[in-house]
């Protein structure tokens, strides 16, 4: 009887292709093994997702073709693991070649690496154990906070730990954690950006030494395929501290998640799809391994925070500081009075140059935020108003005036001009508008000529060590004034700062997105956790000018489960998350008619299938991106709907239009809960 296999393979056309077995294979090609097979005249390799005795129907005998070898003896993902691909196929709506891609290193689907030779890692003779530490004996607080978890976990499989800034939520992973190693089981420790952690691994590494693994994008390729499989072949007893692709390895013995920052908008990957949120695929990889989920933060997701509410996720609470330490002051100043009255140095407003002097004067540090990077976000003429845009993308150029000279760049494709000296339109003269990032050090280092600043933005840390250089002379005080963008908000602890600064709050929550509020609120509460760590209370400026909006009210009081009391009403008053699911349908073409056509077209079937549920044509805020025209539509499926079932059909109407104009040809790209 001959024997066949579905195997995927990582391309984005359909889901698995069906090959023969040859005898020689038959034992060793099982479920997870890797397998080299033909694919036109190349050979591919890819993952047997299942054997079969017979051929499905769409599949014609003579056309089987036998797949060349598999190449180790044992598979190279677990069935748990093809488990969570599936249904990351499923919910996310892409083909499971889509997530075999951003599952494996790239360097596990060469021929040549093998998972059955032993490590580079075990072959070399004696690396010296780090030497490790036990972890610090935790306050009553922590302590309370441990019990409170480990008791959740009896019945519920995700607790929030909801404390604020600095409480010490790091301290109590690292006791939840070393119980689980302890007893032989595995650990998960996402991050949401792992290049913004280098704090955090130090700590980690003190008391975890050897017994911890660290996986994310920048670490190389080939480190990644040692550690996946590490992870693979002596799975037990082993932390590993990663970003959202770290949901991926091949765990056996799983017995904790933690997902630190939970809130953070960086655990969705927006391109390529997978559009997946880590968040949500680690609870589901931990309701598939049985193990338990603990979500960390200071500012839980409205999402998150609604789960705790309802009794579907446990939760434990800290709301004091380490140490004793005071929650931040909160100052507002006025940008409308200060302009007015003309009390400004360039973006900075006089009260707050003169608490910087005061600070500085006291030997403390300041951090100063500002979420845009670049010199200024445009250029504009003065006589017709006309803005500079990128050629192939429908945004103004950004300028920057930097190390590598003045310039301007399109932040959405990289294209670069020379800075015009007059208008192309009317030949008037242009002015930068706007304040980044790199003006503010400008003008920072014109205010404070004796002050040593340091800029920490996309920009300023390309290079491979650049971030923890920057961290490393701050923390050392070789740096007085820090300006950054979001980058600065993160979960860094520096023990002078006293003051803490945002230059433009306003662009924060001004965004066109339901979840506009939600984000500022995050954002400005955690960049404020940064003031303020030893003895002092710190202080945050914040300037604005609309400091009566309500957002202020809520960050003065730190008052976060009332933001959410806001926020949820809101939510539920206008129909979004978490009270409806969310799918977005972006079609791309170059030619906008073309574009426009197709959504058209989409829109009808969808509104066929689901009605109401599904809205206009959209045009997205940028309506052009690297040559292609964007249109959009949105399903809102009510939370009690078959989510499922409503999923299939799309992915139906999708197969469907996509061979046919005037769709075929256009892309198509869904996205499951998006930011
Ligand atoms: P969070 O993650 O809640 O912002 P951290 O866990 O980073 O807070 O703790 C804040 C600071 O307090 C860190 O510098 C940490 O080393 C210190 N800290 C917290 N708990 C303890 C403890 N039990 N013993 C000693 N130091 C602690
Ligand atoms: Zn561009």
């Amino acid at each position: 009887m001959p024997v066949y296999a579905d195997v995927i393979l990582p391309l984005a056309i359909q889901d698995t292709y069906t090959y023969r077995v040859p005898d020689e294979w038959a034992s060793a090609a099982v479920t997870g093994a890797r397998v080299v097979v033909p694919l036109g005249k190349k050979e591919v390799s890819g993952i047997v997702y299942r054997r079969r005795d017979d051929l499905p129907s769409s599949v014609e005998a003579e056309k089987v073709r036998e797949l060349t070898a598999v190449l180790d003896t044992a598979p190279a993902v677990t069935e748990e693991q093809l488990r969570l691909w599936q249904w990351m196929s499923d919910y996310y709506l892409c083909p499971i070649g889509d997530v075999l891609a951003a599952a494996l290193p790239n360097k596990t689907l060469d021929r040549q690496f093998s998972f059955d030779a032993p490590s580079r890692r075990t072959k070399r003779a004696h690396t010296p154990a780090t030497e490790t530490h036990p972890p610090y004996p935790l306050t009553s607080q922590q302590a309370r906070c441990t019990d409170e978890i480990r008791q959740q976990w009896q019945e519920k499989q995700v607790v929030l730990l909801h404390g604020v800034t600095s409480s010490g939520k790091t301290e109590v992973y690292i006791h939840l954690i070393e119980e689980q190693l302890q007893e032989g089981r595995q650990v998960l420790y996402l991050v949401p950006e792992i290049a913004l952690t280098a704090q955090l691994t130090d700590r980690l590494e003190r008391v975890f030494g050897g017994r911890m693994s660290v996986y994310h994008s920048r670490v190389s390729d080939t480190k990644r395929a040692e550690v996946y499989k590490q992870v693979l072949n002596h799975g037990p007893g082993r932390l590993v501290v990663g970003a959202r692709s770290a949901v991926f390895l091949p765990f056996r013995n799983l017995g904790l998640v933690i997902v630190d920052e939970e809130h953070e908008a960086s655990y969705k990957q927006q391109d390529p799809a997978p559009r997946y949120h880590a968040r949500s695929v680690a609870i589901m990889l931990a309701t598939q391994t049985g193990a338990r989920v603990l979500l960390g933060t200071a500012t839980p997701a409205i999402e998150t925070q609604r789960n705790a509410e309802t009794g579907k996720y446990g939760i434990s609470r800290m709301t004091e500081r380490f140490a004793g330490l005071q929650m931040p002051r909160i100052t507002l100043i006025d940008l409308n009075r200060q302009y007015h009255r003309k009390e400004m140095y360039g973006h900075l407003s006089d009260p707050l140059v003169e608490r910087i002097r005061e600070e500085l004067g006291k030997g403390k540090q300041v951090i100063l935020f500002q979420n845009r990077r670049g010199y200024a976000p445009y250029m504009q003429c003065t006589q017709c108003g006309s803005v500079p845009k990128c050629p192939d993308c429908d945004v103004a150029l950004t300028v920057h005036r930097n190390l590598r000279g003045s310039y301007m760049q399109c932040h959405y494709c990289g294209y670069e001009s020379a800075l015009l000296s007059a208008c192309p339109e009317c030949g008037g003269e242009v002015r930068v508008r706007g304040f980044g990032t790199e003006r503010l050090e400008d003008e920072v280092a014109q205010l404070f000529p004796e002050a040593k600043t340091a800029r920490m933005d996309l920009d300023s840390t390309r290079k491979k060590d650049a971030y923890q250089e920057i961290i490393r002379s701050f923390s050392q005080h070789e740096v007085d004034i820090l300006i950054g963008t979001q980058m600065v908000t993160k979960g860094l602890h520096f023990d002078d700062v006293s003051l803490v600064a945002v230059l433009q709050a306003d662009s924060l929550f001004n965004q066109p997105s339901f979840r506009s509020y939600e984000r500022a609120f995050q954002m400005l509460e955690q960049v404020a956790g940064r003031a303020g760590r030893k003895g002092q209370q710190g202080e945050v400026i914040i300037q604005t000018f609309d400091p009566k909006h309500p957002i202020f009210d809520y960050l003065g009081r730190h008052d976060t489960d009332d933001f959410y009391r806001w926020q949820i009403q809101e939510r539920e008053q206008f129909r979004f998350p978490p009270f409806v699911h969310l799918i977005t349908l972006t079609l791309k073409h170059r030619d906008e008619r073309r574009t426009e056509e197709a959504a058209e077209a989409l829109r009808q079937r969808l509104t066929a299938a689901f009605g109401n549920r599904c809205s206009a044509v959209m045009q997205p805020s940028v309506t052009r991106i690297q040559s292609l025209h964007l249109r959009q539509l949105q399903l809102r499926i009510e939370r009690n709907a078959p989510l499922g079932k409503a999923k299939q059909m799309v992915r139906e109407i999708l197969r469907q239009l996509s061979s046919t104009p005037p769709c075929k040809g256009v892309i198509i790209q869904p996205d499951t809960d998006p930011m």
